[in-house]
């Protein structure tokens, strides 16, 4: 009797991040089949990146002197490197620390217990390897996440989250204000905008299934720009939300704008923020999930 083929082995790297991307992938139980995981601290108790290892995920931004050591010494041992959720990628949690406040919690932390070094500011993953995909989410979906370890040129997705979302847009329903986050009744089946949502839906990509949007919490653009903006600034894409929300609302252009810029909101569309890498060039849409 022949010898079972050696299943495909895939390992995890935690860097700056909130762990959310792994609880993600752990619901992904399609992969236990098909591939062995064979680090992942969180859950499995090896200490270093086996050198077989064909796949490499990678969470979370590059904040400290310990994520970069460990970035590449666990990329040098891999065929693929996959960059997994938003702050992988182009901000999120992690660069929420370039905020002065938080990076003087740290700091003022970091004199009492042996912390890793703060570096001046945070990075994404490829400005220290290369990266063979992007898996933007915050955190991916499950789905998403099986779709990058075994298919993710044949994946099927809407080019923004309104295709996959199914709300009707309407043009007579014109609000006049906007709502406040998760204030007010959502109606079923009319688009979030129609009912005077700040949902950004419409120039984000698509691939999650629309999961917010569909039972009523605005899109707050987790999945990061559609290929249309994802090679553009950041600016841009303000400048599409705004132009949707003017052509769809009676909203005051100065409200949208401040809604949009507001600290508050800011929070939520960190995803955005992007790293300001000077000259790090557009990262190719066809390595994008
Ligand atoms: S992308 Fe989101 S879920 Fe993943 S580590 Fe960052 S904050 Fe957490
Ligand atoms: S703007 Fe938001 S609610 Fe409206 S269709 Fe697009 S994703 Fe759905
Ligand atoms: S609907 Fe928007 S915020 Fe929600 S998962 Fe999809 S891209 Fe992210």
């Amino acid at each position: 009797m022949s010898e079972a083929k050696p299943l495909p082995k895939f390992a995890v790297l935690q860097l700056s991040g909130c762990a959310g991307c792994e609880v993600s992938l752990i619901n992904a139980t399609e992969w236990v089949d098909n591939y062995q995981l064979v680090y992942m601290p969180l859950v499995v108790s090896t200490t270093a990146v086996p050198d077989d290892t064909e796949i490499l995920l990678v969470s979370g931004g590059v904040r400290n002197d310990e994520d970069i050591y460990n970035l590449r010494k666990a990329a040098a041992k891999v065929d693929r490197v996959i960059a997994v959720g938003t702050c992988a990628i182009s901000g999120g949690v992690s660069n929420l620390g370039d905020r002065d406040d938080v990076r003087n919690i740290f700091l003022a932390q970091s004199t009492r217990h042996h912390l890793p070094h703060l570096l001046p500011k945070s990075h994404p993953i490829d400005a220290f390897v290369d990266v063979d995909l992007y898996l933007p989410g915050c955190p991916p979906t499950p789905e998403l996440f099986m779709a990058a370890l075994t298919d993710p040129e044949g994946y099927e997705a809407g080019s923004i989250v309104c295709v996959e979302c199914g709300r009707k847009k309407l043009k007579d329903m014109r609000p006049t204000h906007l709502v406040g986050f998760q204030q007010g009744e959502v109606l079923p089946d009319i688009c979030l905008i129609n009912q005077g949502y700040l949902c950004v839906g419409s120039s984000t990509r698509g691939g999650c299934r629309a999961i917010c949007t569909k039972p009523g919490h605005p899109c707050v653009g987790c999945r990061g720009p559609s290929n249309a903006y994802i090679e553009k600034e950041s600016s841009v894409w303000f400048d599409r939300v705004q132009q949707v929300f003017e052509r769809m609302t009676d909203i005051p252009p100065e409200e949208i704008k401040e809604a949009l810029h507001s600290p508050q909101l800011s929070l939520f569309l960190f995803q955005f923020t992007d790293y300001s890498e000077g000259g790090r060039p557009p990262r190719p849409k066809e390595k994008v999930l």
